[in-house]
């Protein structure tokens, strides 16, 4: 799979992003409730569960270069 990222145009950065503690890998951080949340690539293992969790479809499959 690609690298996943978030899609900030989704996200309504207005709560806690309920996908932070549901990634396996601990790379998903939130700076604050306002923010979009953020993938740390280092850690990410692809699993793709963050891409289920998301109710806005916030996070996805990084586009193709
Ligand atoms: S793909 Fe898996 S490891 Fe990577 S950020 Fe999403 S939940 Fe975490």
């Amino acid at each position: 799979m690609n690298s996943i990222e978030v899609n900030e145009s989704r996200c309504p950065k207005n709560h806690p992003c309920p996908v932070v503690m549901y990634c396996p890998a601990g790379a998903i951080t939130q700076k604050d409730y306002y923010s979009a949340p953020e993938i740390d690539e280092s850690l990410c293992t692809k699993c793709g569960r963050c891409l289920r969790m998301c109710g806005y479809g916030a996070f996805q499959p990084a586009s193709k270069a």
